[in-house]
């Protein structure tokens, strides 16, 4: 399998080229030149989801590095629970599908261990790969954990320091070699600034291997597939119908993960994608138009995104999978959970809520048409400030969360200069 350029503009790699890449030389993103095309009885015999994964995705890693150590990183890397759970008898038609379940707490932890698995299969003493990420939320956890004990790849995290919640604060500090924080005086522009001024120094990329973990990360959303094949594989062994999906959305990478999977023939129907108050997509699918906004901030806060980064890969691929987009502000988040809660007992984080309050505005009938699956992106412990006022339910960390409050934290204070970088990127990872 080879990888073209969204643009068209760029030489066709394989997979780990690409994935070292993260960005297309012309500027666009990868994306696989074919598809496989499978049918569901291909997955009948894999009964784990690494099992599914690897088989899912062997035809996508053919031909490079990484087609031999697949099944083993796919194995290690979606080792947690995938419940698709029932929140309400009384909607048996709407399934919630928890992607919640791994280290951080948060659906961001399938991408970031893939990837991390496979930058550490790809990388070697004398080619190290140095993911160099500027985060203010999920994406630096995930891939600080995700990196935790890895040999020839490491992680360097940069967040604004007083920016981001005490928690999420921890969660960026807490893991160990070969993972090094640090805490930026500035705001988080200043450390994309950074990162940015890093990847364009020839010199400093090629000594450390600088590359990105970010959403436009093809291997990050290749993974992404394996939860949507296996809970839409479910339902269609159980019904004989092609659910439904509900996708609470901020850079597209989750809801292009949907598409891919549904256009290599998984069993998924209709693609609805939940926004919160930023209205770029439900601007776009109304009006046919799509121009990139500023971003607002809301309480679904992973998916304050103006300009989705995923766009470019999803016009002209699979646009017209996306049967919906509908937007929800913060009050109707809040009512949501609040509803949620009293209705059923279920509670959602904010960026689940934006899924639920989805299927509450279909109609009747198109609820009914098929099964419905929603996506549960994040823990809400992890928003437990918003979510314990509106249910009065006081929130138990998770054991996975709760051991990121006992670890002892790492973190570097650095100025917001390339210099400052340098010197924490310091020799070689391995000379
Ligand atoms: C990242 C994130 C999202 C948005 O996912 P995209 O792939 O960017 O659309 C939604 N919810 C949570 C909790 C997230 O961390």
């Amino acid at each position: 399998m080879r990888y073209r350029s969204t643009r068209g503009d760029a030489p066709l790699v394989s997979a780990d080229k690409a994935l070292r890449a993260g960005v297309a030389p012309d500027g666009g993103l990868y994306l696989p030149e074919t598809l496989p095309r499978f049918e569901p009885g291909d997955f009948a015999a894999e009964t784990s989801l690494g099992a599914l994964a690897s088989r899912l995705l062997s035809p996508f890693f053919a031909g490079s590095p990484l087609a031999q150590p697949l099944e083993a990183i796919c194995a290690s890397a979606f080792d947690f629970p995938l419940p698709l759970v029932t929140p309400d008898a009384r909607e048996p038609g709407l399934q919630v599908l928890e992607l919640f379940h791994g280290p951080t707490g948060a659906f961001k932890d399938f991408g970031a261990r893939f990837l991390f698995r496979a930058f550490d299969a790809i990388a070697s003493a004398d080619d190290p790969i140095t993911v160099l990420a500027a985060t203010s939320g999920d994406t630096g956890g995930a891939v600080g954990c995700a990196a935790e004990g890895a040999r020839h790849a490491r992680a360097v995290i940069l967040f604004p320091k007083g920016r981001i919640s005490a928690f999420q604060e921890r969660q960026l500090c807490c893991w160990r070699e070969p993972v090094t924080a640090l805490r930026v005086t500035g705001d988080f522009d200043a450390c994309q600034r950074l990162v940015k001024t890093a990847f364009a120094d020839p010199d400093l990329s090629a000594r450390h291997g600088l590359t990105s973990a970010n959403s436009i990360s093809i291997g990050r959303l290749l993974p992404q597939m394996a939860y949507w094949a296996s809970a839409s594989l479910d339902v269609f062994s159980k019904t004989g119908l092609r659910p439904g999906l509900i996708v609470p959305t901020g850079n597209l990478g989750n809801a292009f993960a949907a598409v891919l999977a549904r256009a290599c023939g998984l069993p998924i129907g209709p693609i609805v994608l939940a926004t919160n108050a930023n209205a770029t997509l439900s601007d776009w699918h109304r009006s046919g138009q799509y121009s990139a906004r500023q971003s607002i901030a809301t309480l679904a806060n992973a998916m304050d995104v103006g300009a989705p980064s995923n766009f470019e890969r999803l016009s002209g691929f699979g646009d017209e999978l996306i049967e919906d987009v509908v937007r929800v502000d913060d009050d109707a988040i809040r009512a949501r959970i609040t509803a949620c809660h009293a209705g059923s007992g279920y509670i959602a984080c904010p960026h689940t809520a934006t899924a639920l309050e989805a299927f509450d505005r279909m109609s009747p009938e198109h609820r009914a048409a098929r099964p419905w699956i929603a996506a549960a992106t994040a823990h809400p412990y992890k928003f437990a400030d918003v979510v314990e006022p509106l249910t009065g339910v006081s929130l138990t960390p998770p054991p996975a969360l709760a051991e990121v409050l006992q670890r002892p934290v790492h973190v570097s204070d650095i100025d917001a200069t390339i210099e400052a970088l340098a010197a924490q990127l310091g020799a070689p990872a391995r000379a």
